[in-house]
């Protein structure tokens, strides 16, 4: 009988761990890969389609795309799972699993901040960043502020980025005299394991009058009065905010034992990613391992547990503990992207080292999602 792989969620971490498993096995497995979702879309393209330098259905990567020997994509809403059992279930079915992988990423949670669905505007969606970009436009003047608003958000540089492009944006509309720019951030430097980095950020922002003000979150809106509410009591004024909403762990995962709570990513085994359930693996922003969330440590993840089936299965020898690294690239405006290479788990503490804003990495980045795109869908993407 054939191994029955079952992925949930067709992110980062699901597409990669497809991807490898389907060109070890092939027909030989039968993996299931189940997405409530029709297409994939990178998080940094939010970005570009809030600044206008991508058009919404550019960003767009429809699932019905992938043809991956082996591999079966259901377009589906999990809605229990049993990890004991290995069982899930769907809107369109059932699906048992010899071995079952949690990929449901971080869900977002805008209501969970009074006041931001109705005087503000989040921008990790993608309705949240079509709004914005329709909302920009129309500001012409007073502060506007980058805000998060949880201790756990994906893409750490995120905030930081949309500070310098926003920056960007209003000086090519003649607007950045009559308006303000700061960010409201839960760290005390923009990117805490990389200090070069940070200072690097930091000095764009001074460069560009742009205030952060550090350690803090934003913990409600005030619409009325046009005032954003920090948790530490203090308010800040604003015309147009940029929020990031809080995030939890999916209620699905919750309910299934996995997480405790809502904010208690899912507990793994930091070696093997493997959860307390034998043969049940989390990765990517779901679960706790203790690496940001972003899509490179998605992967990461996802190939270490590729890595461990593979041996499992031919009965080699299992890999090498994940070690929590990856790249995240940078914008720092002015069309250039910086570089940070982060290591979060080999050693006694997260390091990270900083190449600084290039054209050469904006290229870089380029090349790093069309790659993505070949190897998960088998796409050919021209380079702009
Ligand atoms: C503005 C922004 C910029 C970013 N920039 C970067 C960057 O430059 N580099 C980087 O590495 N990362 C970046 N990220 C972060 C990155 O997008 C995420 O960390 C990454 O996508 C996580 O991968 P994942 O596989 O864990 O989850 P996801 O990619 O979020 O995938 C989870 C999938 O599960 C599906 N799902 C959820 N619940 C259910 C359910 N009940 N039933 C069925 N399907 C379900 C969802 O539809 C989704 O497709 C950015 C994010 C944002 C918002």
């Amino acid at each position: 009988m054939r191994t029955r792989v079952v992925v949930l969620g067709a992110g980062f971490g699901g597409l990669e761990l497809t991807t490898i498993l389907s060109d070890a096995f092939g027909e030989a497995m039968d993996i299931v890969l189940i997405d409530k979702g029709d297409a994939f879309v990178f998080g940094f393209s939010k970005l570009d389609v809030i600044f206008g330098r991508q058009m919404p259905a550019e960003i767009r990567h429809p699932y019905r795309d992938i043809v991956k020997s082996g591999v079966r994509f259901v377009q589906s809403t999990v809605r229990f799972i049993d990890p004991t059992a290995r069982r899930v279930r769907t809107d369109t079915g059932t699906f048992d699993a010899d071995v079952l992988v949690v990929a449901l990423g971080a869900d977002l949670d805008p209501a969970a901040t009074p006041g931001l669905v109705e005087g503000g505007n989040e921008f990790y969606t993608v309705p949240g960043a079509l709004a914005l970009r329709d909302v920009l436009p129309r500001f012409e003047r007073g502060p506007a502020i980058i805000g998060v608003t949880g201790k756990s958000f994906k893409c750490p540089p995120a905030p930081s980025e949309a500070a310098l492009l926003l920056h960007d944006y209003l000086v090519a509309r003649g607007r950045r005299q009559a308006t303000e720019i700061a960010v409201v951030m839960p760290f005390g430097t923009p990117i805490p394991p990389s200090p070069d980095t940070s200072e690097a950020i930091l000095r764009a922002f001074a460069e560009r009058g742009i205030r952060f003000v550090k350690d803090r979150l934003v913990q409600a809106l005030d619409p009325k009065r046009k005032v954003a509410v920090l948790n530490d009591g203090a308010e800040m004024p604003y015309e147009l905010f940029l929020g990031v909403p809080v995030h939890r762990v999916p209620a699905v995962v919750v309910e299934s034992g996995l997480a405790a709570d809502p904010f208690g990513w899912v507990p793994v085994n930091k070696k093997t990613l493997e959860t307390r359930f034998p043969a049940v693996y989390a990765v990517g922003d779901v679960n706790g391992v203790g690496t940001p969330k972003a899509g490179v440590f998605a992967e990461g993840a996802a190939r270490v547990v590729a890595a461990s089936v593979i041996a499992e299965l031919r009965g080699g020898p299992l890999p090498d503990a994940y070690d929590g690294a990856g790249s995240c690239y940078v914008e720092f405006g002015h069309g250039r992207v910086g570089r940070v290479d982060v290591n979060f788990l080999s050693g006694p503490k997260p390091t990270g080292t900083f190449q600084e804003p290039s054209d050469a990495l904006r290229s870089e980045k380029v090349r790093f999602g069309a790659s993505r795109l070949e190897r998960w869908f088998g796409r050919r993407i021209t380079e702009t």
